[in-house]
């Protein structure tokens, strides 16, 4: 497996919202701006077959509508969204919102399935999706991906919670929020990725959604078993 992460950074920096790409097909998050940020890493976002949704915030969807105008002008036009069951409209009236007269095009062009179950399998991946506690704004999932032998698991946003303290003890990487000095209820901090990474030593834990003074933060921490990356990362496993 191969994870590239496209973005690290919380909306209020110069660093790409946070998302993920997997090998190279697979998109965790489509955040605002990803598919300029696709680009400017060589991928062309047409190539992109699976996207996994964490939850309905701005900064982890608003691509949408420029993903699937391009799709519906590709050869290949198989589109799958993982989200929760709210997220069919809410991609609807996001495309219609950004390209009132060619959405109903768009719609007619694309193939597009929508997968709400709790389990399901991608290319040679087993995935399971985490409820996560990220405040007032729910379902927020987090995503485990397995294969025979490694689990690689993406917290999306959330507060520490007894989903992520699971993720941490069985993935070998997990790929987690980070977004303040301090957790508060709905992001975690580096309080709880000190706990996490002391807790569950055999995990390395690659932070995102940083805020600017966190990276700093972080960096001077230097603890052992975080990775704290730039967009553009790629990591093997
Ligand atoms: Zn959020
Ligand atoms: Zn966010």
């Amino acid at each position: 497996m191969k994870v590239k992460v496209i973005g690290s950074g919380s909306m209020w920096t110069s660093y790409n919202s946070a998302s993920y790409m997997i090998d190279d097909d697979i998109l965790i998050d489509i955040p605002n701006g990803m598919c300029k940020n696709l680009f400017k890493l060589g991928v062309n976002p047409r190539v992109i077959k699976h996207v996994l949704i964490t939850h309905f915030h701005g900064d982890h969807y608003f691509d949408i509508p420029f993903y699937f105008l391009l799709k519906s002008r590709s050869d290949n036009k198989d589109i799958n969204v993982y989200c929760s069951k709210d997220g069919k409209k809410k991609n609807k009236t996001l495309l219609k919102l950004a390209f009132p007269h060619p959405a109903k095009e768009v719609n007619k062009a694309i193939n597009l399935k929508y997968i709400f179950e709790p389990s399901f399998r991608i290319n040679d991946y087993e995935v399971t999706k985490y409820l996560v506690d990220h405040g007032r704004m729910k379902p927020a999932y987090g995503y485990i991906f397995a294969t025979k032998q490694a689990k690689i698991g993406f917290t999306g946003d959330t507060t520490i919670c007894e989903n992520v303290l699971y993720m941490a003890s069985v993935c070998d990487y997990l790929f987690c929020d980070c977004m303040f000095i301090k957790s508060t209820d709905k992001h975690m901090g580096i309080d709880s990725i000190i706990y996490l990474s002391s807790k569950y030593p055999n995990c390395k834990f690659i932070v995102s959604h940083l805020e600017d003074d966190t990276r700093e933060e972080l960096k001077k921490q230097k603890i052992k078993n975080v990775i704290i990356p730039s967009d553009g990362l790629e990591i093997t496993i």
